[in-house]
């Protein structure tokens, strides 16, 4: 990948960051895809006092107050699907993933998401190249190398052409305003320009399926669970897998106890 814009870079900059910083809980996938688990809220010990409400005075305050009881609790509530003490916990995670594994992500509805726009700047100028494992069915190269290097090179001049695109329309609205047709687009600096902003909406109609882009997801684990569910199974697109397993690695490792048992009651497929 040869051309980046300077947002693009900075972006890149703090992947390299994030990764160093919190190496437990931040992965990179390929050239410019990232998932970080940056907070979660709540433990076992939530969903087991909050699935005791009704039958049990007892609370716990800490993971390390669990007995074999509760394990075995939280098993059985794990396996039999019992909802809502799920949705007492939170996670949120951030990842760089290209717009075609998004348009799949987004699908799981019950979540919140805050997703880059490039209405207001212009788009991550890095795009998904399949390396060979992604290429590979069954041995099998089902795109070669040579083809993806085509791909690769038609994916930079789109990129390219929005750049350059983008320039000259910046131009014609500077030269607009110097010759005073248009007015100053901005008057309050923290206003985006309307010219520039337009411009930027328009042209990225041009960018790829394969353009990285960069979401903020808050989940409970209720929904989390049927994300994994649905995400790691082998029918699941390589791509969106490789993200549901690197986002459940990361969990696995935030939540130890509970993801041995999500695993026990067979719910992940790895
Ligand atoms: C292999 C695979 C192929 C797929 N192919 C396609 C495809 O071709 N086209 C396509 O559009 N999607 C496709 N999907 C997406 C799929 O249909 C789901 O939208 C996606 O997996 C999210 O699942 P979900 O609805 O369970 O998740 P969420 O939206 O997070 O919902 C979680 C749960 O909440 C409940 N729920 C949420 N909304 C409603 C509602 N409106 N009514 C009732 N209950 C609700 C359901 O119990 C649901 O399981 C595919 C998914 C997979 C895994």
């Amino acid at each position: 990948m040869t051309m980046q814009n300077e947002g693009t870079r900075e972006i890149a900059e703090e992947i390299e960051a994030r990764t160093k910083a919190n190496p437990d809980f931040a992965r990179k996938l390929g050239d410019f895809g990232f998932i970080e688990l940056e907070d979660t809220w709540g433990d076992e010990t939530t969903i087991l006092n909050t699935a005791r409400v009704s039958t049990s005075n007892r609370r716990l305050r800490s993971v390390e107050d669990l007995t074999e009881k509760d394990r075995t609790l939280l098993f059985h509530l794990l396996s039999q699907h019992h909802g809502t003490p799920f949705e007492t916990v939170y996670f949120r995670f951030r990842f760089i993933a290209p717009i075609f594994v998004l348009r799949q992500w987004v699908k799981h509805r019950i979540s919140t998401w805050n997703e880059f726009s490039m209405r207001y700047r212009k788009p991550i100028s890095a795009f998904y190249v399949p390396d060979r494992e992604a290429r590979t069915v069954h041995r099998f190269e089902v795109v070669s190398a040579e083809q993806t290097e085509r791909y690769a090179a038609l994916m930079e001049r789109i990129f390219e052409f929005y750049e350059a695109e983008y320039r000259i329309s910046c131009q014609r609205i500077d030269e607009a305003v110097e010759k005073g047709l248009i007015p100053e687009g901005k008057t309050d600096p923290a206003a985006r320009n309307p010219y520039r902003a337009r411009a930027r909406e328009i042209l990225r109609s041009a960018i790829p399926v394969s353009a990285y882009s960069d979401v903020y997801w808050t989940v409970n684990f209720r929904s989390l669970m049927n994300f994994f569910d649905l995400r790691t199974k082998e029918n699941a697109q390589y791509e969106i897998r490789e993200y549901a397993l690197t986002a459940f690695d990361l969990f696995a490792k935030k939540f130890p106890l509970l993801s041995d048992l999500y695993k026990k009651a067979g719910q992940i497929h790895s």
